[in-house]
């Protein structure tokens, strides 16, 4: 990875150039700064994780320009609408059903039938947005473990050299992150207090239920939400030395031969691309398995270096009797 570039205000377009391009851009939201990565380009969102060093895939936050572009991805019902004209652009995330026709990549929302959209408030941020013309995925802009920043420093200090771009826009003012509602459901349930009271969430839309994890940057998503990340219908068999006819084949680097169907997550042996790759491949698999009168996934060793513990996590989880 070249040097990071560190960026102003009048850099705003080189900085949104990086992004539809792929790169990973530092930037400041009014909550802390955001590891910015196209929503759309798997490899990039990907690379997110990669560079934070995260241990699982956990869903991240898609950030808009503007209200319209994020309910083009998500559902919104009333209640959604409501709390976007009055809470956007500001600390807010809402948890939605995904469009089918969404094209923000499944390792975004790691594979849920949901994604987290929010419209944040600072104005840099907000800049660098509408200048990208692309959803941009982004986590705090730290090491999986670390606080979260709220100055440029602070993110070069954890990822210097581990992205393309840190957007200097002085220090975060709200400095906590965005308050998480899910709203997929019948009862609106808080995911994370944040930037929003509950009580102002529940003057708009009534009662609000607490849910999940309520400890910001150190918590986990419960189990339980690990859960229902997506569980392909077929079962998985990790490990795999070997492959039957009737099982459908999650390849990693040259393929085992014999199997009834194959998703190939890097030819390469790849760790960053087979993560850019799993979500849709368990989906495929699975379609593609049943389609074809298969009994299951036999999955290919991934090394455990780098991405490869994030996707272990998750095969594994996948393989777990349910
Ligand atoms: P961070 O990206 O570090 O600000 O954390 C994002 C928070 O939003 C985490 O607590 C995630 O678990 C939560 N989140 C993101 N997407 C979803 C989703 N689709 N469903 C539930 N929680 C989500
Ligand atoms: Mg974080």
């Amino acid at each position: 990875m070249p040097v990071t570039a560190l960026l102003g205000p009048a850099d705003l377009p080189r900085a949104a150039a990086l992004l539809r391009a792929g790169e990973l851009v530092a930037f400041p939201t009014e909550t802390v700064y955001g590891l910015g990565a196209n929503a759309r380009d798997a490899r990039a969102v990907a690379a997110v994780f990669a560079a934070k060093g995260r241990p699982s895939f956990n869903p991240l936050i898609s950030h808009f320009s503007e209200a319209g572009a994020a309910f083009a991805e998500v559902a919104a019902d009333g209640r959604a609408r409501e709390l976007a004209t009055l809470f956007w652009p500001g600390p807010l995330t809402l948890v939605l059903p995904r469009r089918p026709d969404s094209r923000i990549d499944l390792l975004t929302g790691a594979g849920l039938p949901t994604l987290a959209v929010r419209v944040p408030a600072h104005p840099l941020a907000r800049e660098l947005l509408r200048l990208a013309g692309v959803p941009v995925a982004a986590p705090s802009a730290n090491r999986s473990g670390q606080v979260s920043p709220t100055t440029a420093a602070h993110v070069l200090a954890g990822l210097e050299g581990r992205v393309a771009a840190v957007l200097d826009g002085g220090p975060c003012l709200v400095g906590v992150e965005s308050t998480v509602l899910d709203l997929s459901g019948p009862v609106a349930t808080l995911l994370r207090p944040g930037g929003v009271s509950r009580e102002a969430l529940e003057a708009v839309v009534g009662p609000v239920a607490v849910g999940g994890a309520t400890a910001g940057e150190a918590a986990r998503p419960s189990p339980g939400m690990l859960l229902s990340h997506y569980a392909p219908g077929l079962p998985v068999r990790l490990d795999a030395r070997c492959v039957a006819a009737n099982e459908a084949l999650l390849a990693f680097g040259p393929p085992l031969p014999g199997a009834g169907a194959v998703w190939q997550l890097s030819e390469g042996g790849d760790v960053v691309e087979a993560a850019s790759r799993l979500f849709a491949g368990l989906r495929w698999l699975d379609e593609e398995g049943a389609r074809r009168g298969l009994h299951g996934i036999a999955a290919m060793p991934v090394p455990e270096a780098g991405l490869g513990a994030a996707i272990n996590d998750r095969l594994t989880r996948a393989a777990a009797p349910r």
